[in-house]
Parts: C-alpha cells; structure tokens; sequence
C-alpha cells in the first residue's frame, strides 16, 4: 500500500522509517514524504496513493475528502489528537476511514505547558539573554511562587490531568471545568463551573478541544471575568482563544501574561521557517511586542517519546483499515 505524508517533517520521516523498520517491515507499506500542506490547491499530490497521513494544519474539508476519494484515497490516518480540521460528516458520507492518535503523551504537552508557565513567569528566556550579554541586573526578571497559587484546569481529558498532576506537585490548587468529569480528576482537584473557576484562577490553561461549543472559550466576556493580572496558557487549539480581546485585555493589562503553542492563524506560520520572510500577520506580530507574552510554534507534542508513540499508533490504526479489524482510534 502507497501512503503520502503530507506536511511531512524530518523528524516525521525519522520516526516513521523506524516504526516501519522495526514493526511494520512484512506489511507491505511504501512512504512517500511531501511537504507541502494539503489543502484544495496541493491535493493532487494524493494521486496514485490509497492512504494519506496528515497533521494539525492539513485542511481536510469536503471538497478536499471528495477530491481523495475521486483519486482512490481510502483512509486518512491523522499523525495528532485534535481533529478540528477534519469534515468527519463528509468522512462518513464518502465512506472514507479516519483514525487518529488520541493520548500519545500526554505528559510531552503538560510538561511543556509548565515550561511555559515557567518561563513566563521567572523570564527565564530573558535572563539567559542578559547574561550572555553581562548584563546581571534583575529588574525586569520578577515572578511569583507557583506554591499556593489556584490554576484553574479547563478540559480535564488525559493533557488536563496531567498537566493538573504537575501542578499539585508545584503545590497549586487545582480547579477544573469539564463536562464529563473523572474520578481521576477529582482525586487532585476541584471541579468548579467556568464562572466559578475563572474569577479566581491566578493561571488559567486551555486543554479542551476545538469545537463549535469551545470556538473562542476565552473572548471579551470571559478575559473580563478572569481574576485581574492571572496568567493565561493555551497549548491545545488557537481558535479557543479570540486573539484580538486577548490584545485588549493585555493592553487594559486585564491579563497579566499569555503564553500560547498554538495560533488560531498558525497554518500560515508554524513548521515554516519564515525568517527571511515579512510575516504579514499583523495580530501575530503584536503579540511578539509584549513582555509579557510567550510564544512557542505548536511543539507541546515534540518529545521522542511522543513521535514514537504517535508513528506506531498511526501505523497499527493503518494496519486496522487494512486487515479490517476494528480500530478504537476510528472517527469515520
Ligand atoms: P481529551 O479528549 O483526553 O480531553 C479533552 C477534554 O476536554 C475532555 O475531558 C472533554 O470532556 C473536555 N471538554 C470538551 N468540551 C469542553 C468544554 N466546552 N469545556 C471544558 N472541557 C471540555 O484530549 P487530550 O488528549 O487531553 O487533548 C486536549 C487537546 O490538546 C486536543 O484536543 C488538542 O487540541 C490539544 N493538543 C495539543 C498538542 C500540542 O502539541 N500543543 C498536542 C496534542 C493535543
């Protein structure tokens, strides 16, 4: 079987060549690694292939899914977790199989939204420049204690719960807010409503899926009833947070600090490197201004640990649609 990667990466081609060296060499499976994204304008590219492997930024509209079907594309394996850019209505119309790798590491996003928090907070990626620098001056550099602090936890799944564990060790209160709550959950922390948890959150991190429901979560309404000063996180879905009333609120300075892995226009930017480039987004590049924003280009997954898991999953989901044995990781 003929299988394209589209947005393919080194590292994709790394990981993949070694899951299908060591466990997959007898099925069969011929890897084709494209960089391109796929969108209307790069979907010919799926031609003369039956499976596609794509990533968080591959638009997979029904136009795109009717265009695959027509080439004899007959499953789509998503390399990630979310799959907000996936139609899964016009999936199953077309009658195509979409599988995803829920849960690969959960830990590989919690330990980089700590990263983040940290970061943010010692400004510990300004302290390594001035010190490289000679520049031993502190001003500037002030935090506070994680100890004591109350973090409010929206979207307890596997990335909330680990991230919540993390936290409890820094000695935080942990509130959550999910529609289905776990036991899990509840043995660390409190579940609160949205209206409960953010007034009092002194960090506030996003680990919800994007949906209809959860587009723009945090928009005018809510920054203005989060505790004034906290510290926003969002290492899921760009689209949960309306960038342009976050602005705002760091301007009014509502917000006290936002640290973000992902931009709800991020397939014009991430995985490229567009340093030679004018980035012409204006609202990411007001971001770059402040201070007290910190922005890194969607690499919560990005451990060894994580592709590895990521590359087997997606091949044993693979080795389901071929073998047409159920898969858990089906979505269409
Ligand atoms: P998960 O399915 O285990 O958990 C998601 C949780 O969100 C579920 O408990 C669900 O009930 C809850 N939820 C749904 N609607 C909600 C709402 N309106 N308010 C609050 N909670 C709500 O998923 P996960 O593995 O924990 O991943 C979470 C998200 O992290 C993914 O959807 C993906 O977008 C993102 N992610 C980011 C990276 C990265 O590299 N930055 C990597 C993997 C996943």
């Amino acid at each position: 079987m003929k299988i394209a990667f589209f947005s393919a990466q080194p590292y994709d081609r790394r990981f993949f060549d070694q899951a299908l060296q060591r466990d997959f060499a007898d099925a069969g499976l011929e890897f084709t690694y494209l960089a391109p994204t796929l969108s209307a304008d790069t979907v010919a590219l799926a031609q003369g292939f039956e499976a596609i492997c794509v990533f968080v930024n591959d638009q997979l509209d029904a136009g795109v899914l009717a265009t695959l079907k027509g080439y004899g594309v007959s499953a789509i394996l998503l390399r990630c977790a979310g799959f907000n850019n996936v139609d899964l209505d016009a999936a199953k119309r077309l009658d195509l199989f979409v599988a995803r790798v829920p849960g690969y590491s959960p830990e590989a996003v919690a330990e980089h939204t700590l990263a983040l928090v940290m970061t943010l907070n010692r400004h510990t990626h300004r302290a390594y420049n001035r010190v490289r620098e000679g520049n031993f001056m502190l001003d500037g550099l002030l935090g506070f204690n994680l100890h004591g602090k109350t973090v409010g936890i929206i979207g307890t799944g596997q990335i909330g719960l680990a991230t919540a564990r993390i936290f409890k060790g820094f000695g935080c209160r942990v509130l959550g807010f999910d529609p289905f709550q776990t036991e899990a959950f509840k043995a660390l922390g409190e579940y609160v409503t949205l209206e409960q948890l953010l007034p009092v959150a002194d960090i506030v991190s996003l680990h919800c899926p994007l949906l209809d429901s959860t587009r723009h979560l945090i928009r005018h309404e809510t920054l203005a009833q989060m505790k004034p000063g906290a510290m926003l996180v969002n290492t899921s879905r760009g689209a949960l947070i309306d960038t342009l009333a976050v602005i705002e609120a760091l301007k009014s300075r509502q917000l006290g600090a936002l640290a973000i892995d992902v931009y709800e226009q991020e397939s014009q930017l991430f995985f490229q490197d567009r340093s030679g480039d004018h980035i012409d987004d204006e609202v990411f590049l007001r971001l770059t201004t402040f201070s007290n924003v910190l922005i890194t280009g969607h690499q919560g997954f990005f451990t060894r640990e994580a592709l590895e898991q990521i590359a087997q999953v997606t091949l044993e989901n693979l080795r389901c649609f071929t073998e047409r044995v159920a898969c858990e990781n089906r979505l269409a």
